[in-house]
């Protein structure tokens, strides 16, 4: 290890990884050093499987923190560029629900496209062949399809890679073990803040030391999007406010959603509210899939869920999220959701809510004796039964209900009142940082990339926008 750089990535997640990996695959003699306040992914082990308990590891949640950030645990569904009836007829690319990313504002379509395909062969490459979903059946997607349509729903059918969460263990392992050899890494050190001279970034300071470098990336994920706030505010680098999404995690039984995991494995539906026309989507749809705390490093617990490819269970979980945007003077919605959290955890005892969908219509609260007898068991036992009218806003409870509602007439079932409605579920990408066609920052040598500075959701377009930083380093765009 040296004390000056050429290039800093903060961070190991999938934007971080597939920057430096395009650096040594177009052969960049820049001296790299990639750091993460997280453990190698062969040490990230949540205590969950073997307690039952959500421990709040430190200094960063093995779920979310550590080599490949958020995508360890995840059970990789990885976006496809394949065109899929709604990117033909809407001549766009779907990038997950960011149609205003600084991606799509500076990348043509064509461009974007061939960086997924290569970022897909990527994986492929250091994963195990596993087929694309919703390419087949075609003409049920498209029956499917027109009957959300009367519902005024839009069911996108994209297809998805899914890679399971072990198998995205061990390809996250190799692709560790590949670029140790290839440029320099420092685990479980906490950046905390920036060396910055003369208004540009020389380095950043961890805890125990400084490094300087000509360029810093900020690639540190839904994790640091808190301490990118502050950066921001600290530095007064330039961001906006991006779409904050607010909901719930839910689970249903298997046999409900059959029909949709078989054809779709995930069913991204879209609609808008006719209480408040406001967007709601489900996302991150996990067939025979577990729910599972995120614990974020102020020591907040929100909510997720993921799939493994061999263990699993009856239900199927997936979330609903509501899209909200506020103008100024609103300046923080990272704060902002974890206030929500703050709640949850609060009268959780630190956890988070679960309330069977059927109370929450009657204005009941949730028990443990009503858990028990509950058709749906929970696969997030730790979870706490009570009430998320409590926490959730009025806007956001009735914009949910009538979602799930309104989804119920193509998927019956869909408001069973034994469905399982866990929550916060909050996303934090929020915090939109404004940067170039080159990533860079309103602070000069400061560039953000992935899901931190809100450019990204999801692990092919952050991987997209590492491999994209890359080439911009070396001109190569
Ligand atoms: C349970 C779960 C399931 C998911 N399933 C899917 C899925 O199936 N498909 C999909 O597309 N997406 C999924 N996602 C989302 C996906 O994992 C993320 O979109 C993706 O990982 C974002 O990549 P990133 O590089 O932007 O950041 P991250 O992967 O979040 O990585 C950021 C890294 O930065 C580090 N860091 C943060 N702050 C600091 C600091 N101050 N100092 C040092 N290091 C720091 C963190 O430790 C972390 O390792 C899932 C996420 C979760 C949590």
């Amino acid at each position: 290890m040296q004390d000056k750089y050429d290039v800093i990535i903060v961070g190991m997640g999938p934007s971080s990884i597939f920057c430096a990996y395009e650096l040594t695959k177009i052969k960049s003699k820049k001296k790299i050093l990639l750091i993460d306040k997280g453990k190698r992914v062969e040490k990230r082990i949540c205590p969950i499987k073997d307690t039952g308990k959500c421990l709040k590891c430190k200094p960063i949640c093995n779920i979310i923190g550590g080599f490949s950030g958020a995508g360890a645990f995840s059970d990789g569904k990885l976006l496809s560029y394949h065109l899929s009836s709604y990117n033909k007829s809407a001549k766009d690319l779907y990038i997950g629900g960011k149609d205003d990313s600084y991606i799509k504002k500076y990348y043509p379509n064509s461009k974007i496209k061939a960086v997924m395909k290569y970022v897909d062969n990527i994986y492929l490459e250091f994963g195990e062949a596993s087929s694309l979903k919703g390419m087949e059946r075609i003409t049920e997607i498209h029956d499917l399809q027109e009957k959300a349509k009367k519902e005024k729903l839009s069911l996108i059918d994209v297809p998805i890679r899914h890679l399971g969460t072990e198998k995205s263990h061990e390809l996250f392992y190799k692709l560790e073990k590949y670029l140790e050899k290839k440029v320099d890494m420092l685990f479980e050190e906490e950046i905390i803040d920036l060396i910055v001279e003369d208004k540009k970034v020389i380095g950043i300071i961890s805890k125990n030391k400084k490094i300087y470098a000509d360029k810093v990336i900020l690639a540190v994920g839904v994790d640091g999007s808190s301490w990118l706030e502050q950066l921001c505010l600290k530095y007064k680098i330039k961001k906006r406010n991006g779409y904050m999404d607010i909901g719930i995690r839910y689970e249903l039984a298997n046999s409900t959603m059959q029909y949709v995991n078989d054809l779709l494995y995930e069913s991204k539906i879209i609609a808008h509210s006719k209480c408040y026309n406001d967007k709601i989507r489900t996302y991150c749809q996990n067939p025979s899939g577990f729910v599972t705390p995120e614990t974020y490093d102020n020591g907040y617990t929100l909510v997720n869920g993921h799939a493994y490819k061999d263990k699993k269970s009856n239900n199927t979980n997936l979330a609903i999220l509501v899209s909200y945007k506020f103008s100024s003077p609103f300046h923080q919605p990272i704060e902002y959701g974890f206030n929500i959290a703050q709640k949850a955890n609060l009268i959780s005892g630190g956890t988070v809510i679960v309330q069977r969908f059927g109370d929450l219509l009657n204005k009941e609260k949730t028990t443990s004796q009503k858990m028990k007898k509950n058709s749906i068991k929970p696969t997030m036992e730790s979870a706490y039964p009570y009430d998320l009218s409590y926490i959730l806003d009025y806007r956001t409870i009735n914009n949910l209900i009538e979602f799930i509602q309104r989804v119920d007439k193509i998927i019956p079932g869909f408001a069973n009142n034994d469905n399982l409605m866990y929550g916060p579920e909050i996303k934090f990408y929020g915090n939109e940082l404004i940067i170039n066609k080159n990533f860079e920052t309103s602070l000069k040598n400061l560039y953000s990339i992935g899901t931190g500075g809100g450019l990204t959701i999801g692990l092919m377009m952050a991987s997209a926008s590492g491999v994209l930083m890359a080439r911009v380093l070396e001109e190569k765009n």
